[in-house]
Parts: structure tokens; sequence; C-alpha cells
């Protein structure tokens, strides 16, 4: 049985997946603090005009508004007990856009982290961890998602609760991690330690990568640190459009639809067979990185000079998995982001 996304990895050289949810749904009117998941009952016009500005755009993959969905995020609102109604919508009403645009389309149904930290630092277990992802993960297969997308993660043990979770749903899933530290995760885990984890699951993801980060440039550089260990497993590579400025009163990413299509050029010569935007990243941004890669041949491995002179400069000095691998991580605690 070959679900939707490896017959589209097996046949295309790249595949472009979706842009931002909340930068998007904020421009829509998403009040900050509320629970974007609570839109797929409440405006659904709204959820589709999200997933079919991806679509149009060119996505051949894209996210279901269910990134908040599990019971531990959904209960800072009361709402823990709507996980299944919420994330079947998402998926349902992701279906049917996909199946109306008349071309493949993968609906990638969206799973971020629980927001809460693993003991023996926080409370939560691995045991409780699985249950909170499989309850979302049995919504959004109901609802038709063809893999789970696991996302934002910090935690090596969470990506791992969460690849469990996908193997008890009988879904298969893609996962990537979000490095906003110095080139390591929240939790001190580097491009190469990913590469490690995930080689090692006894469930593997069908793709795994990065998302969101810092800009497209740090988010390059990881993707550099993970082509460097040689994996055979897809490159996912998610990176925000530009770096957030405040600007009136709302945040507002720098990066142009220009910039993002340099970044999917420069991705897919990294090696990255599915490449897509995060925060800050609208339709426009897509369509420009469809024309790019679709225009523009394949040239070879870019170096960090030329990341760097391309999309800006990063934000630290190094990775972490070089010379200073072994330097202490920076102590960040809480404030996970959504
Ligand atoms: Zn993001």
């Amino acid at each position: 049985m070959t679900n939707a996304l490896t017959k589209l990895l097996d046949s295309r050289d790249w595949l472009l997946a979706d842009g931002a949810t909340g930068t998007n749904l904020f421009n829509m009117g998403l009040e900050a603090g509320e629970p974007p998941e609570f839109w797929n009952v409440d405006k659904p016009a709204n959820i589709r005009k999200l997933y079919k500005g991806a679509v149009d755009a060119g996505s051949d993959i894209f996210l279901t508004n269910s990134f908040g969905g599990n019971a531990s995020r959904l209960k800072l609102h009361q709402a823990q007990g709507r996980v299944m109604e919420l994330n079947l919508i998402a998926a349902e009403i992701a279906r049917d856009v996909a199946d109306a645009s008349g071309r493949t389309i993968v609906v990638a149904g969206s799973v971020g982290p629980t927001g809460e930290i693993f003991e023996p630092m926080g409370t939560l277990t691995h045991a409780s961890a699985v249950e909170m992802f499989h309850e979302q993960a049995e919504g959004l297969k109901a609802g038709g998602a063809d893999v789970l997308w696991i996302e934002t993660i910090s935690a090596p043990e969470e990506y791992r609760a969460a690849a469990e979770a996908a193997k008890l749903a009988g879904m298969p899933y893609c996962g990537t991690m979000s490095f906003d530290t110095a080139g390591r995760t929240m939790m001190g885990t580097t491009s190469a330690a990913m590469v490690e984890m995930v080689e090692k699951l006894a469930y593997p993801p069908l793709a795994f990568g990065a998302n969101c980060g810092v800009g497209a440039s740090d988010l390059m550089r990881t993707m550099l640190g993970f082509a460097a260990q040689g994996s055979s497993i897809p490159l996912i590579a998610k990176g925000n459009a530009g770096i957030p400025k405040y600007h009136d009163g709302h945040i507002h990413y720098d990066g142009t639809p220009d910039l993002m299509a340099e970044y999917a050029v420069l991705a897919r010569d990294a090696g990255v067979k599915i490449i897509g935007g995060c925060c800050g990243t609208m339709p426009e941004h897509l369509a420009a990185m469809r024309a790019a890669l679709e225009s523009r041949p394949k040239g070879p491995r870019p170096t960090l000079e030329q990341i760097s002179a391309a999309l800006g400069g990063f934000s630290s000095a190094s990775d972490g998995t070089g010379d200073d691998a072994n330097a202490p991580k920076r102590e960040r605690r809480g404030g996970r982001r959504a």
C-alpha cells in the first residue's frame, strides 16, 4: 500500500510544501491568544481559504490547521475534550480542497509540540505524550490526512513519542525540529544529533528536517548540517520568510518573495527534497518559490558563504556541530514557541 507522499517522492526531484499557518490566519483576523483550531469549526471558510492559498500557489503538500490540536494545548482553552472533533474537521476540509485541485496534493496532518517539558526536568511522561499524540493522530486520520506532519519539535523525547503515536495510528509521518537557539533546538539538539536520533527510530519518518527557527539562512545552515551526515531519508526545509519585525503594532516578516525563491533553489541544490516556508511565508512567496524551482537549473551544493551572501548573515557564529560541539548549551526554559 503506497501512500500519496511516497508516490510523489518517488516521481519528483523536489516537492513544494506550504507556508505559514499562523501568519495567514492573523491576516484574516485571528486574535493573539485565540486558538486557531477553533476556526476549523467556527470559520471553516477561512480555513478553506488558507488551504486554497497554498494549493493555488503551487504547493504539492499542505498542512492542516491542527498545530495546537493536542489535549495539552487545547486544555489552555478548556477544549481538551475536542481533540477528535477539531483535528477531524481540519483534515476533512483539507481533503476536500486537495481532491478538488485536479492534481495530486498531499494532506499533511500538522502535529505540534505539547508545550510541556519531559520528566525529569518537567512532568510530561513518555506514555502520556504518546497518548496525546495518538488521540490527535486518530482525528487527523479520520478526516482523511495522507500523512502526519510532526513539527516545531525541540526535544528528541517528544519526537520519539510522536513517532510512536504515528505507528499506533497506522499513519506514515514526516517530522521536523526547530533549530532556533544558536543552531540548536531549544533543548540543545544539533542537526547532527537529530540525524542520529532519526536513523535509530524503529518507525522512521518518510522525510525529516527543520522548520521555523530563525531566518532562512540559519535554516539552510541546518540543512548543510543534515546533508553532511549523509542520511538516505529525504530532507525537509521549512524556513521562515526572513526575520520578524514589529511594524504598526503587528509582526511582519522581512523576507521578500525573491528571497524565498533564492532560498528554495539553494535548498534544492543542498539536496533537500521537500521545500516550503514557515512563519511569514504567504502564497506570493510560494508562487515565487515554485517558479524558481521550475525554471532554474540544479547547481552544486551551496557553501555557507554562498548562503549568507544570498539570504543574509547567520544569527550565531556556529551551529554547534563544529569545533564547539561540546560547548554547554544555552539555558532557555519555558515559553515554548507556538
Ligand atoms: Zn514558523
